[in-house]
């Protein structure tokens, strides 16, 4: 993938993904649920995988978890993001995981285990997150 000046979240996210960017700009961490079983998904996705029903609705979740896993992007280089940029993988207190950036954060300072609370940015123009150690 080209790094362009296209090349952006909002741009690249695909439908599945216009909800969680709205929640973003209200500044509200939103996953999906889904309308038939009740399951928590993310990332987005058309249908549920637990019972394939097409029928969700967007919850909001209380922006805490633990770091499940981490890694530490270093080449090439990222727009809107200083590197090294750590990224963590986190169970978030609903029982989903989610992915998010940690700039700010130094890398060295990362275990699995700690926890993180979300934390609301903008990069640019547009609404975004990240994790931060509490
Ligand atoms: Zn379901």
């Amino acid at each position: 993938m080209s790094n362009t000046q296209n090349t952006h979240n909002v741009a690249a996210s695909g439908r599945d993904f216009d909800f969680f960017y709205a929640g973003l700009e209200r500044q509200e961490l939103l996953a999906q649920k889904c309308a038939a079983c009740g399951a928590l998904r993310n990332p987005p996705a058309p249908a549920c995988p637990s019972c394939q029903s097409l029928k969700w609705e967007p919850v909001a979740l209380a922006g805490h978890g633990i770091i499940f896993s981490f890694m530490v992007h270093h080449h090439p280089p990222l727009r809107d993001f200083p590197v090294p940029l750590p990224v963590a993988l986190v169970d978030m207190a609903e029982g989903i995981r989610m992915t998010g950036p940690m700039e700010g954060t130094p890398p060295d300072s990362l275990r699995i285990g700690l926890p993180v609370a979300v934390e609301f940015v903008r990069r640019g123009d547009v609404a975004a997150f990240r994790f931060k150690l509490i």
